[in-house]
């Protein structure tokens, strides 16, 4: 791949860059060009219409007990050709990883090997069910145990448990296994610390948990302030009312907590416990063992750091490992190797075995199979090193992005060194009345998703962009170019950002209406409900 940037290769220019004129002149069918529009299913199809054949349901005496539906369910028909179209036109609205550089900070969108797939999908791991008897699925546990092998060498910790299904149920893993060792020594404590740039799932996790949520504050330089953590903790021992201190590292100003030991050092002193937000795992695996910082229970996002397509809220994995002094309370089941190389799985809390003081269980069955398989394949088709590099050159990807922007973007931690996996923007220096939204929608013309917008929240309009280690040269440059062009769109008060997007099958949508009064159920006239709302 050559390191050149490719902007655009064909010489071609837009006529305008935002063009009255195509909202002027639209079009007898509503498509423009070959971007089709689509209306709801509800919309195009009809009771009577149908894609199969069905023989006639023969009559059978109902065992409903007089529960059965008393009027046509009245879901929509249509042959099997319009369904296609349908789902692929909808499709074609989307935007996905494989279309190009998805640059959401804070969520690792990075390229998902095939080989993962294919892995994934082998009948002998797809098919199993999940209650199959354990000596027909020892190669599944084999995976499980051993996915989770890496996972405590990677983090030189002592235990880890696989069932959590994404990283905020990890978090919710992680601190009911610290609410269990705190009331096992008959310490009850109300309070977690959670700094003001954590991930919203951290307090919410806590909240969730039955604790008192309190601020760390961070210093001018976006990390955590050690002298006011240590004033909280005060002197420890029993008066001390801090459970645990939930810590994301790298933070999500995209910067390495450096203190993280002497953090560590303090809460311990304190009798409390230290939990850390392990979804920026990518920028460090290999190089940093969590373990060796203090940390007693991190969850691992394997979907963000071990790749997953995780688009749309799923599917997740969010497996958690615990230090020696929380191991005893991980949750079951657990997959046991056995003297005889068997593998077994402990699903009861057995008095007096390692795992009699389980919490209880997180999930029904063993947790996300099919991204465990993916993991693993990820994992040993990078190897160690591999794994290293993995981080290596996603610090290195984000700080190109981070000196290439910051003369035309506010980059408000860009003086205190090099960023790690992520680059933090603000919209410091945009004309009057243009805001990071603005940015946003106007990167959506160019082709790309929005970075992620106003988090964390310790900067104003922040812009926060990862870009992965997947992503060449090429790719970053022209990401570069695209949003250097409109910021100086931004800087220069170019008013026709204002209603950018100008290309997308919608324009900008009232997007608080639609969350916060979100219309699910299709109603006869009311048609499009959420464009609606927004037009
Ligand atoms: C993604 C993320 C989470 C939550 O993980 P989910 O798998 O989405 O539940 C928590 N903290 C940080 C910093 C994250 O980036």
């Amino acid at each position: 791949m050559s390191g050149k940037a490719i902007g655009n290769q064909s010489g071609w220019k837009p006529e305008m860059a935002a063009s009255d004129a195509l909202i002027a002149a639209p079009t007898a069918t509503g498509n423009r060009a070959l971007m089709l529009e689509e209306p709801l299913i509800f919309e195009i199809g009809s009771t009577d219409r149908t894609g199969v054949d069905l023989a006639d349901v023969p009559a059978a005496p109902s065992r409903l007990g007089g529960m059965e539906r008393a009027t046509p369910i009245g879901l929509p028909g249509l042959s099997e050709q319009e369904t296609v179209r349908h789902y692929t036109r909808l499709s074609r609205q989307n935007y996905a990883i494989d279309l190009g550089l998805f640059p959401l900070g804070s969520c690792t969108m990075k390229h998902n090997p095939r080989l993962n797939e294919k892995v994934a999908r082998m009948p002998g791991f797809a098919d199993l069910h999940p209650l199959s008897p354990q000596s027909e699925v020892q190669g599944a546990l084999a995976v499980i145990h051993e996915l989770g092998q890496w996972l405590k060498t990677l983090t030189g910790m002592a235990a880890v448990a696989m069932s959590p299904k994404a990283g905020a149920h990890g978090e919710l893993c992680g601190l009911l296994a610290i609410r269990a060792a705190l009331e096992a020594r008959g310490d009850a404590r109300s309070v977690i610390l959670v700094p003001e740039s954590a991930h919203g799932t951290n307090p919410a996790t806590a909240a969730f948990c039955g604790y008192a949520v309190e601020d760390i504050p961070a210093t001018p330089e976006g990390r955590v302030d050690l002298e006011a953590l240590e004033a909280r903790l005060g002197v420890g021992g029993p008066d001390c009312d801090v459970a645990a201190v939930m810590i994301t590292n790298p933070n999500t100003c995209g910067l390495f907590e450096r203190d993280m030991k002497k953090i560590a050092d303090a809460v311990h002193a304190a009798g409390a416990f230290v939990y850390c937000d392990g979804a920026n795992f990518n920028a460090i695996v290999g190089r940093v063992r969590p373990g060796d910082l203090g940390v007693d229970a991190m969850h691992i996002n394997l979907h963000k750091t071990f790749s997953t397509p995780h688009g749309g809220g799923g599917p997740g994995s969010g497996p958690v490992v615990l230090s020696e002094a929380l191991a005893p309370f991980a949750p079951l089941p657990i997959v046991e190797r056995q003297a005889d190389g068997s593998f077994h799985l402990v699903e009861e809390e057995t008095a007096g075995a390692d795992h009699g003081q389980a919490f209880g269980r997180m999930v029904a069955f063993h947790g996300q199979m099919g991204m465990f398989t993916r993991a693993l394949a990820y994992i040993l088709s990078h190897g160690a090193d591999g794994l290293r590099q993995v981080a290596e050159d996603a610090v290195l990807n984000a700080n190109y992005i981070l000196r290439s922007l910051e003369d035309v973007v506010d980059a408000p931690f860009g003086g205190t060194g090099p960023c790690m996996h992520e680059a933090l923007f603000s919209d410091k220096g945009l004309a009057e009345g243009f805001s990071t939204l603005d940015v946003a929608k106007g990167l959506i013309d160019e082709g790309y998703h929005p970075m992620t917008m106003y988090f964390p929240l310790v900067v104003h309009g922040a812009m926060l962009i990862e870009p992965t280690e997947t992503e060449s040269k090429a790719a970053l440059d022209q990401f570069i170019m695209a949003l250097r062009s409109v910021a100086e769109r931004a800087k220069a008060g170019d008013e026709s950002l204002k209603g950018a997007p100008w290309f997308a099958p919608r324009r900008r949508l009232d997007e608080t209406l639609a969350a916060r009064k979100p219309r699910l159920a299709w109603e006869e006239a009311g048609g499009l409900a959420v464009q609606a709302a927004a037009e």
